[in-house]
């Protein structure tokens, strides 16, 4: 087993997304049709601007639905089964993760926590149990094998595998569970890895629609103050004064 790194990449979204969620938004107050607007909206009759002023109102009203009809479709490779186990708590969301029934670990990196990195002695330990754990697996995977399990060796094999075990996984989220997924994983009380994750794929949001995305991150953003308590807070924001939550 070796150390491996996160990568985050965008593999798609839904096209002209600012449009799909202005025609959404108008649909709902609007006596005509989508369907009409529509052409307008691809030529530039209805200026971006326009259509970004309207979404911003309608969404500071609390009005959230129509975010819902843009999706981005990540793949998320080189993270920890740890992570992912975080990751797919996200309900509203759709995920695709490598099998370990059915593709072989024999060979699967691992994930190093920078704070183990940052001490030789715990390192060490890390390392050298990754290498045990991955040298079980093989021995357990290649027993069961000879005792006539085939193929499905790996599904029992795996349960020696670590929590840092590597993993990949193809995720796609609508606008609304992208925010509240940012809420919850910027900010610092999020564990650092799926922290990291979470930053890279708010960056990619950001560069497609960032009528949506500008303001979007830990909860404070929104909210102006520290909703976490003195006890948790990182201190980038004031904690809210007594009565005013
Ligand atoms: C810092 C941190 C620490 C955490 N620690 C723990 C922990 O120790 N143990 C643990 O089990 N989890 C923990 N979690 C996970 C957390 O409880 C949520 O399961 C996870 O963040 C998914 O959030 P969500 O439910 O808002 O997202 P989604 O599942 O995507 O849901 C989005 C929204 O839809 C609504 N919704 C979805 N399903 C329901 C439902 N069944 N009923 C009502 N409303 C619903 C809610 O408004 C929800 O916010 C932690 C999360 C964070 C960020």
């Amino acid at each position: 087993m070796a150390e491996t790194q996160a990568r985050v990449e965008l593999l798609a979204h839904t096209p002209e997304p600012l449009s799909v969620i202005y025609a959404a938004f108008r649909q709902c107050y609007h006596a005509g049709e989508a369907a009409d607007m529509w052409p307008r909206l691809l030529s530039g009759g209805i200026s971006r601007e326009k259509q970004a002023e309207f979404v911003a109102g309608v969404m500071a009203s609390g009005h959230a639905s129509p975010i819902e009809h843009v999706s981005f479709t990540f793949a998320i490779s080189g993270v920890s089964r740890s992570l992912t186990h975080q990751l797919v708590r996200h309900r509203i969301a759709s995920y695709s993760q490598q099998s370990q029934r059915y593709v072989d670990a024999s060979n699967a990196d691992y994930v190093l926590p920078p704070a183990v990195a940052a001490c030789p002695q715990a390192r060490a330990r890390f390392e050298a149990f990754m290498q045990e754990a991955g040298n079980a697996y093989r021995d357990i995977k290649a027993l069961l094998e000879e005792a006539d399990r085939g193929h499905s060796a790996a599904e029992d094999a795996r349960f020696v595998l670590p929590n840092a075990t590597a993993s990949n996984i193809v995720v796609t989220m609508n606008c609304r569970t992208l925010i509240n997924f940012f809420e919850a994983r910027c900010c610092t009380r999020a564990q650092w890895e799926i922290r990291g994750v979470a930053h890279e794929m708010l960056k990619l949001c950001r560069k497609v629609l960032p009528e949506v995305f500008a303001r979007a991150g830990a909860r404070c953003e929104r909210l102006g103050y520290c909703p976490e308590g003195a006890k948790f807070t990182c201190g980038r924001y004031p904690l809210p004064r007594q009565g005013e939550r």
